[in-house]
């Protein structure tokens, strides 16, 4: 039977080994959740509410517990992965305030003597989740589907099966009826399968374009639902009339955050020429200064990346800028020793025929880009196949408007990092994937809008 490795990336350890499911301990949950969810989609929402704030309380109460596996095993600083668990507890709670409201029927006019929507669950939704925030990504799902009366399975990144096994035990002890929520320790090979089942009604995947396309091109052949959150390789634009102090200091964080291994961190720097020198040199020192290291260490800015093999792939990714022209403004090499560690980097003069160019970058290394005026800025923005987030720095109106307008992406941020917030709607354009998470709309992605028409 094939296994699952945690291996912490800081030392290279493992951990511990899981074996997956064997086929008949797969059909057994696919059985669990079907059933279960006949029962959970008549459960009012204040019941469901109250076990959904059971799990926030179960979050925040173990939050520590929590944070330390997720960074033992995918190396997230601690204080961000505890960070981590108490933003699944603010979705849970949000959902649980919210999910009713957003799912009231809606009166519409007709001819008939009554019409409205009636929002409806749909079942079992498959989630193909990534290992980047490996609660996160999960409860960004998780809070919205379970309280529209949908149940969840889990196909969690293989190398986070602690972590998968953590978010199943807190649905658990938050007392949600059995079969609410299951995780399925499964690799990739075994998803086309579930997809194809017909108890399973939907999925969803965060993570690279070519799961995505696969998970997708499955859906369409089985005609179910999808929404795909993949990458992206966000601008951060900085016009003169920005404040440039907090410019720097968020660009820097907006980089590094998670290790830089972020779909929403800013990856294009692209700088007016009016400050673009002063903006480099703030920002190269400011990445030079970051703690790099143990990421249990409360002093720690950046801790390892997720694998050597992740490691490999950026160093390769670099090389490749250098070789068609970039130039290294800090970090470039791998550090030496145990763990997976890579420096935060800057490179400028990365031109459109560097492969790295129109590449999402998945580590803490930075392009920089000087141009002349906001077109070109939209310009470049714009050059990649990506459109997830987008981060502008302008106390110009009409620049505003110009880059809320015609920047190619899911979220404009002005004057801030892009972050997602169970409050506002979080998607892509693009190659980034299509659908939405969070907030209403997120909430009304796996139901059945139906038309009710009473004569
Ligand atoms: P993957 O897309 O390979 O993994 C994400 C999830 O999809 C995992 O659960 C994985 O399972 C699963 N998966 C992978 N291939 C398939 C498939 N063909 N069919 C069904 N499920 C599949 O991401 P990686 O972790 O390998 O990272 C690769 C790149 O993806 C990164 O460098 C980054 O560019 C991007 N990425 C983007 C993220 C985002 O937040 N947008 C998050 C993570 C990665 P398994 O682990 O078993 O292979």
């Amino acid at each position: 039977m094939a296994t699952m490795s945690s291996v912490n990336p800081a030392t290279g350890e493992v951990l511990a080994r899981f074996d997956e499911l064997s086929d008949a301990e797969l059909e057994r949950k696919l059985a669990r959740a079907d059933e279960t969810f006949r029962a959970w989609r008549r459960r009012p929402f204040a019941e469901r509410a109250a076990h959904m704030t059971r799990a926030a309380e179960v979050l925040e109460r173990k939050k520590e517990h929590w944070g330390r596996i997720m960074t033992s095993e995918m190396g997230k600083t601690l204080k961000s992965a505890i960070a981590e668990a108490e933003k699944c507890a603010s979705a849970c709670r949000f959902y649980a305030e919210n999910a009713e409201r957003f799912l009231a029927d809606e009166e519409l006019k007709s001819s008939a003597t009554r019409s409205f929507v009636r929002y409806l669950p749909l079942g079992p939704v498959l989630a193909v989740m990534p290992w980047n925030f490996p609660f996160w990504q999960v409860f960004r799902f998780a809070a919205p589907a379970l309280m529209a009366g949908n149940v969840g399975l889990l196909k969690h990144a293989s190398n986070v099966p602690q972590c998968a096994l953590a978010i199943e035990e807190i649905f658990r002890e938050a007392g949600f009826p059995e079969g609410c929520f299951q995780t399925l320790l499964v690799g990739s090979s075994r998803v086309g399968r579930i997809l194809e089942d017909d108890r399973v009604k939907a999925a969803t995947l965060t993570g690279s374009e070519a799961a995505g396309a696969s998970v997708a091109s499955i859906c369409g052949r089985v005609i179910k639902k999808t929404v795909l959150e993949l990458g992206g390789s966000d601008p951060f634009v900085v016009m003169p009339s920005a404040n440039l102090e907090s410019a720097v200091k968020v660009a820097v964080a907006a980089r590094t955050i998670n290790n830089g291994q972020s779909c929403i961190a800013a990856k294009r720097f692209i700088v007016h020429d009016a400050v673009y020198d002063r903006f480099e040199q703030a920002f190269v020192e400011r990445m030079q200064a970051l703690r790099v290291g143990d990421p249990m260490a409360a002093d720690t800015d950046v801790g390892p990346l997720v694998s050597p093999s992740e490691r490999d792939k950026l160093v390769a990714q670099v090389e490749a800028a250098v070789k068609a022209g970039a130039r290294v403004l800090c970090g470039g090499k791998p550090l030496p020793g145990k763990g997976a560690y890579y420096p935060p980097t800057v490179l400028a003069g990365v031109t459109p025929a560097s492969p790295s160019y129109r590449e999402e970058i998945f580590g803490p290394v930075a392009m920089i880009f000087r141009v002349k005026d906001v077109d070109a800025a939209i310009a470049v923005a714009n050059d990649i196949p990506f459109g997830l987030g987008s981060s502008v720095w302008t106390n110009d109106p009409e620049e505003r408007q110009r880059f809320m307008n015609d920047v190619e992406a899911g979220a404009t941020f002005v004057n801030a990092m892009v972050a997602s917030d169970p409050r506002l709607p979080f998607g892509g354009v693009k190659r980034s994937g299509y659908g939405r998470e969070l907030a209403r709309d997120g909430i009304r992605e796996f139901v059945n809008v139906k038309t009710v028409s009473v004569y």
